[in-house]
């Protein structure tokens, strides 16, 4: 029987690994203003328990490099394989978008991508760090993944909602 797993997924610079991080509690996986760093896959074995339900979950977290990363080495070919990987593998995807920056073409690409694996999506708006950025969210919907959980990986907001929404999804 393999583990359960869930890859965190998303365009550069969304705050995939910082969201990672914060959810692991510890700076395993680097966080940077710039693009196109994180270029292995990073993984944590995660227990998380339901706030209401009390329903415990065991998983491997799984942080990827951007989606649709230009890297100067030439490594972007070796990165989409580990990508499609960590995707391929996951039992379950978060995909991680901008709040601020509303649906990009990027996140509808990626959007597509997500949904050829026909595996449980959970769509995770991050850089809410007000509560006017959280509760008036841009329409996410059209990505098709339904309601988006707008969060703040830098400034910790909605983080137990995230961890009991995780333990839903699995
Ligand atoms: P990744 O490329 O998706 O892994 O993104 P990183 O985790 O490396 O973060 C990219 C940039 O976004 C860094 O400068 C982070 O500090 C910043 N960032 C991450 N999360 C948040 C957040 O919740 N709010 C704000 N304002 N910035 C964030
Ligand atoms: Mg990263």
């Amino acid at each position: 029987m393999s583990y359960a797993s869930v890859a965190i997924v998303g365009r550069p610079n969304v705050g995939k690994s910082t969201l990672f991080n914060r959810l692991v509690g510890s700076r395993i996986s680097i966080e940077a203003p710039t693009a196109g760093v994180t270029r292995d896959r990073i993984l944590y074995p995660m227990v998380l328990e339901h706030s209401d339900s009390g329903k415990v979950k065991h998983f491997d977290l799984i942080d990827t490099g951007g989606i649709g990363i230009v890297d100067k080495q030439h490594l972007e070919v070796d990165v989409e394989k580990q990508i499609e990987f960590a995707i391929a593998q996951a039992s379950a995807l978060l995909f991680l978008v901008d709040v601020r920056d509303g649906v990009t073409p990027a996140d509808k690409e990626i959007a597509r991508r997500l949904r050829r694996y026909e595996k449980p999506v959970l769509l995770v708006a991050n850089k809410a760090d007000t509560a006017e950025l959280e509760d008036m969210p841009p329409s996410f919907h059209e990505l098709g993944f339904g309601d988006v959980l707008t969060v703040s990986a830098k400034h910790k907001r909605n983080m137990p909602e995230l961890e009991d929404a995780l333990v839903d999804l699995l």
